[in-house]
């Protein structure tokens, strides 16, 4: 590929001794379950995202799930969350033993819809999960106002936006926790599989902690029925060390995506990302909507380019919530844009060149595009 749509191979060739020399230490000091490697990266952790406490485990997903059983929900809770995320977010909310309400984007940062959530409550509603998509926050003032105001719970799910802000406010920050998925090619990416939640309340951390150890803060004591979900010593290495190079690699991605927006701002039908006001985008993917997308993505791959849909079936839609009936009238935003959206390469490391390549090419795809 001329242009891949993300690079984690030249990522490690210029980390390459710093991730070596951690991979080789905790070889050398038999760390590979928790330990010293895993203490160490959840203190930085913490740091980084602006919290009292972090606790790792094995994914962004179980992080999800940790999190909301930690929160005690029930059968029959409803909690609410957007129609536009990756699968995990709704999952999870099953999986801990609630049931799923779907909210529409606000059809401009593909973040949930404040309107749609107050729409949503009922006397059930005990949580909302917004979800700083593509590495956007959400409309987080809006949202705690309606969490406060009917005593709701807030998990952030900020698994694509490492390091976003809201007016200043680190995401993760605003409700009971913020989870975290470290998913490779994620802004902050493990060498596997990794997650943690973070949040401010003590209590809440030391819950966390005992679910994802069986049950249990002290080996063999088990106080409750668990889950097993840590985070392994090596990717808490490389973690480490790759945290000590985040802000550099947002910063990198931020000033590529405004040479993508100055570049697109000059081209037809194509809707380049908008960031809300008062809000980060740390551009985890740069995302554009398109009405002819499916053409534009051929044309790219067979010029190579790659590009990724992300997603192409909103949550409401998937065959996993058929139970539920959802129709399109009810999600105008995300049914729109599943079928428009179009994330092109973006990471840190991407060149002015490829990127003045990939514009050259939406370019002249709408040129043709006056010929049909
Ligand atoms: C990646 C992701 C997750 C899940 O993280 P995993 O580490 O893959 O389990 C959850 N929510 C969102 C929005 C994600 O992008």
């Amino acid at each position: 590929m001329a242009v891949p749509f993300a690079d984690l191979q030249l990522q490690y060739q210029n980390i390459k001794a710093e991730i070596d020399a951690a991979i080789v230490g905790v070889i050398r000091d038999n760390a590979f379950i928790r330990g010293p490697f895993v203490d160490a990266f959840e203190r930085e952790f913490a740091q980084a995202a602006s919290t009292k406490h972090c606790v790792s485990c094995a994914n962004g997903t179980d992080a999800l799930y940790l999190a909301m059983t930690a929160l005690k929900v029930r059968p029959g809770d409803e909690v609410i969350t957007t129609a536009h995320s990756w699968i995990s977010t709704s999952a999870m909310i099953t999986q801990a033993g609630a049931t799923v309400k779907f909210c529409d984007t606000d059809g401009v940062t593909f973040t949930i819809d404040p309107a749609a959530i107050e729409a949503a409550i009922t006397p059930r509603t005990v949580g909302i999960i917004p979800v700083h998509l593509y590495g956007q926050a959400a409309d987080m003032e809006a949202v705690m106002k309606i969490a406060n105001k009917h005593a709701l719970w807030v998990i952030e799910d900020c698994a694509q936006a490492h390091l976003a802000r809201y007016k200043g406010q680190m995401v993760g920050t605003f409700g009971a926790a913020g989870t975290y998925s470290f998913y490779p090619g994620k802004n902050l990416g493990a060498m596997g599989d990794a997650g943690a939640v973070v949040t401010n309340d003590a209590v809440l951390a030391e819950n966390i902690t005992r679910l994802a150890r069986h049950g249990g803060l002290v080996k063999h004591q088990h106080e409750i029925e668990g889950v097993n979900s840590r985070l392994d010593g090596m990717q808490a290495a490389i973690l480490s060390v790759k945290l000590s190079h985040l802000a550099a690699w947002t910063e990198a991605r931020q000033q590529a995506a405004t040479f993508y927006n100055l570049g697109l701002s000059h081209i037809r039908e194509v809707v380049a990302p908008e960031v809300g006001s008062g809000r980060d985008h740390v551009y985890h993917l740069y995302t554009i909507r398109h009405p002819r997308r499916d053409a534009l993505a051929a044309h790219l791959f067979s010029n190579g380019v790659q590009t990724a849909i992300n997603y192409p079936t909103a949550l409401p839609f998937l065959p996993a919530y058929a139970r539920f009936g959802h129709y399109p009238e009810q999600f105008p935003n995300a049914h729109r844009d599943q079928r428009q959206i179009l994330s092109l390469p973006m990471f840190a490391e991407i060149t002015r060149a490829q990127q003045q390549e990939v514009l050259d090419l939406i370019l002249g795809f709408n040129r043709l595009g006056r010929f049909f």
